[in-house]
């Protein structure tokens, strides 16, 4: 397990540690940068990343604590990020490492640094050594990179932009990946695509109105309280490949012939009631129930039942049909 400790640098409201213009404060490039370093960082096997402190603090956390909790959890490797100050002319990134460190602490830096460099295509101002309290105090392999400078205009608004920020901690991890040997998570199996489920599509002629449109999966398809006769209907099934049978009992002509899916049973334009219907599936239960004329909804009926009425002159106003 390898113990990384990322370090925004300061706070949202040190003092001073923010754009000439005021238009950004460091501590949001740093925040920023520290939290896309750890989100990247969480894709690679065997990685723990800690910050050195509450990225929502309202005050300074100072470098004491900071340098504690590192030696503390005993991480691997602490990286502060920061954004520079300087001349106006200023530009590019550098990386410090404390004073005199052993040979580890230097490859890791000039990894890191190499790769920031390399992806972000900034001046490369050089790994260099200095004297930090933050490197000073910690016992690990410890390294400092100022992005940029707040401080130059053309620096500064790559400073602001997400895109930049992402580089920077792409070359961060990039560094890392290299120094450590990361391995990349497996990527995770697809889901096994799964097939839409059945549904079922049908489609009522009602007196006065024509083809209502289609109706699926339960839905009311005619209408109620408008004493409308249901003349024809249409029924077809979606997402299998099973078959579909209907009949209906038409005034006057009795039982239709057996209809399949999407053929129409009843009649259009001769002003005659379909009365009572049958439906069924060789591969699902089909549920049916109709509305019918001075009686109501009937009960569910499946697997070719009746549901509705012969003999009674009684017509279907509406219709719903489900599968089980
Ligand atoms: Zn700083």
């Amino acid at each position: 397990m390898v113990k990384i400790m990322l370090d925004p640098g300061h706070d949202i409201n040190t003092p001073g540690k923010r754009a000439p213009d005021g238009s950004v404060r460091e501590f949001e490039f740093n925040k920023a940068t520290a939290i896309h370093t750890a989100n990247l960082l969480a894709q690679y096997n065997g990685v723990e990343v800690y910050f050195s402190h509450d990225l929502n603090d309202a005050i300074d956390t100072s470098l004491n604590a900071r340098a504690d909790l590192a030696n503390r959890l005993q991480v691997n490797c602490l990286v502060s990020i920061h954004a520079n100050a300087g001349p106006t002319s200023a530009r590019g990134i550098e990386t410090f490492i404390y004073l005199n460190t052993p040979t580890s602490t230097d490859n890791l830096a000039r990894m890191i640094h190499d790769h920031v460099i390399n992806i972000t295509g900034m001046t490369n101002r050089g790994v260099k050594r200095a004297d930090f309290a933050i490197l000073r105090q910690t016992n690990m392999d410890a390294l400092l990179i100022e992005c940029g400078f707040m401080t130059n205009n053309e620096d500064l608004a790559l400073l602001k932009s997400d895109e930049y920020r992402r580089k920077c901690a792409q070359g961060i991890v990039n560094g890392l990946v290299q120094f450590y040997g990361l391995t990349r998570k497996a990527a995770p199996a697809p889901a096994p695509a799964r097939p839409p489920a059945p549904s079922i599509v049908y489609e009522a002629h009602i007196e006065h109105i024509g083809w209502q449109g289609p109706r699926r999966n339960g839905e009311t398809a005619g209408t109620t309280g408008q004493s409308l006769r249901l003349e024809a209907l249409t029924v077809r099934l979606e997402n299998t490949n099973a078959k579909l049978e209907m009949e209906g009992h038409v005034e006057n002509k009795g039982w239709t012939t057996v209809r399949t899916n999407g053929e129409v049973f009843g009649t259009v334009g001769e002003g005659l009631r379909l009365e009572a219907i049958k439906i069924k599936s060789d591969q699902h239960t089909v549920l049916y129930r109709v509305h019918v004329q001075n009686i109501g909804w009937t009960d569910w009926k499946k697997n070719g039942e009746v549901a509705g009425t012969t003999g009674q002159a009684l017509r279907i106003e509406a219709v719903e049909i489900k599968l089980a």
